[in-house]
């Protein structure tokens, strides 16, 4: 648990501005800690590629425009882990899956360039569930990642890696993607702070698609500031992506400096159902109380469609999925067949050895759902339920609510092998996440508490757009834990 980055990023940048801290150092120990995560046993497995020599490069360059006391961007010099599903140049991008493995993209995706651009080094790409299908990273083609915390269970997922990877000490900042919870709930499981931004906040382009209406790029750092921070540098539009949104992006980092004022915050029943677990319950009660004590105002809310959302979500994402995974044929991307003896039969060898059973099972769905004479009774439904619960929250917020404050997930971290043969259980661990992607709101995942010594996600969401009220709150919220486990000491 102890590395170099293990600091906020406004520490490691005062060290390297002052130059009490070189970048070279800097990169060359998050290398060091990450070989170490690997051989050590059992090994962490967050990163799917390291990069090498040329990271060194990169950080002597920066090195000697630090010490000429050249401008450098905001994130100069600083560590950052990508998820392999996020279009790197110098890396391989594998998506977690046997069908891509060793594939180089040829372009980058717009949130890497702009890290790029801000001057961080991209160290790795990260391991998640196999297209980012799944809650754990157990669905990986290559190996599972573990919990840093306890290395008997799960990360979460599917960007277990990042999470992974941040709460290791072994970058301070990550990249995720986050289609129905895939940022927030493996933030929630290793005890970072994970953030889904609002649906055409950031540029999706070089984000491989896993289901478009949905998908996000977020950011996972380990404070609220490191993640606004991250959030300012890859937010705004792009022309490379017709549905990223042309909204001014705040200085997210600035605003977290105004006052929080007469914030009210909505708490849905329907997110503390009578069977939910009672320790994650009472530490995210007790959570917002916290935010109670600093003159929030708590109203107990409704959102009534929340029950359907899982399934509805399903429905939707699966159909994306068997849509956008199409495209791995065997003949444009990747992994090919040896062998087969007609075009068709390189198809179904390719993809039949490719994919492994939770994305051939995703494909099987969404194909049936987006059949002739199934097309309205599945995907018209999905969608027909998302406006539901897209607009249970806009009556919300036009009632006065600012934020609304849920757990992010039902469980602590569950041991590795639990649930990886029951999809359906596996499918539960998202249902206080896929609202915010049905509803395409921006959300966040901040450490509340422990229960039995693991990590308890506290979520808070906004209204669209809103990301910079989000991380004001998300900060009180912070603050007030802090301050509870603060007053526990002896
Ligand atoms: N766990 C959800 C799924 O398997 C969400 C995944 C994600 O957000 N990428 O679909």
């Amino acid at each position: 648990m102890t590395g170099p980055a293990n600091h906020g990023v406004d520490k490691l940048r005062d060290a390297l501005r002052s130059r009490r801290l070189r970048a070279e150092e800097l990169a060359g120990s998050a290398l060091e800690a990450i070989a170490r995560s690997e051989t050590e046993e059992p090994p962490l497995g967050a990163f799917l590629s390291v990069a090498g020599d040329e990271l060194l490069e990169r950080a002597v360059e920066l090195d000697r425009a630090l010490d000429k006391g050249d401008e450098v961007g905001p994130l100069a010099g600083i560590p950052i882990a990508v998820k392999d599903n996020i279009c790197t140049a110098s890396l391989p991008t594998t998506c977690g899956s046997r069908i891509l493995e060793g594939y180089f993209a040829p372009y980058e995706a717009t949130a890497v360039r702009r890290l790029r651009t801000a001057g961080a080094l991209i160290v790795g790409k990260t391991n998640l569930d196999e297209f980012a299908m799944g809650s754990s990273t157990e669905n990986s083609g290559f190996f599972p990642t573990r919990n840093p915390l306890d290395s008997g269970r799960v990360p979460g997922g599917s960007s277990g890696g990042s999470a992974a990877a941040v709460a290791a000490g072994l970058v301070p900042l990550a990249l995720g993607s986050d289609t129905g919870g895939s940022v927030r709930q493996p933030a929630s499981f290793c005890g970072v702070v994970g953030l889904k931004p609002t649906y055409g906040r950031v540029s999706r382009y070089g984000l491989v698609a896993f289901a478009s209406s949905l998908d996000q790029i977020g950011p996972l750092g380990r404070s609220v500031a490191d993640t606004a921070t991250l959030l300012s540098v890859i937010a705004g539009v792009d022309r490379f992506d017709s549905t990223s949104a042309d909204v001014p992006v705040p200085g997210y980092r600035d605003e977290l400096n105004r006052a929080l004022e007469d914030l009210v915050v909505g708490i849905p029943k329907e997110y503390f159902p009578a069977d939910l677990d009672p320790g994650i319950a009472g530490v995210c009660r007790a959570a917002v109380e916290g935010l109670a004590g600093l003159g929030a105002e708590l109203r107990e809310i409704s959102l009534p469609h929340t029950v359907h959302a899982v399934p509805a979500y399903y429905l939707v994402a699966n159909a994306e999925a068997s849509s956008n995974l199409a495209r791995y044929d065997g003949v444009r991307y990747g992994a090919r067949a040896a062998g087969a003896e007609s075009t068709s039969a390189v198809y179904r060898e390719t993809r039949g050895a490719g994919f492994g059973r939770e994305v051939k099972r995703r494909i099987v769905l969404g194909t049936y759902g987006l059949s002739a004479g199934y097309y309205d009774a599945y995907y018209g439904t999905g969608q027909r339920v998302r406006r539901l619960i897209e607009q249970d929250f806009e009556r919300i917020f036009e009632a006065g609510v600012d934020v609304i404050f849920t757990p992010t997930s039902p469980t602590v971290a569950f041991p590795l092998g639990e649930r990886v043969d029951d999809p359906v259980q596996m499918y539960l661990s998202d249902v206080f996440t896929v609202t915010a992607n049905l509803a395409g709101l921006p959300a966040i995942s901040i450490p509340v508490g422990q229960m039995d010594g693991l990590p308890v996600g506290g979520q808070l969401l906004a209204p669209h757009f809103d990301e910079a009220k989000m991380l004001r709150a998300a900060q009180a919220l912070e603050q007030a834990v802090a301050d509870a486990a603060a007053a526990e000491l002896p």
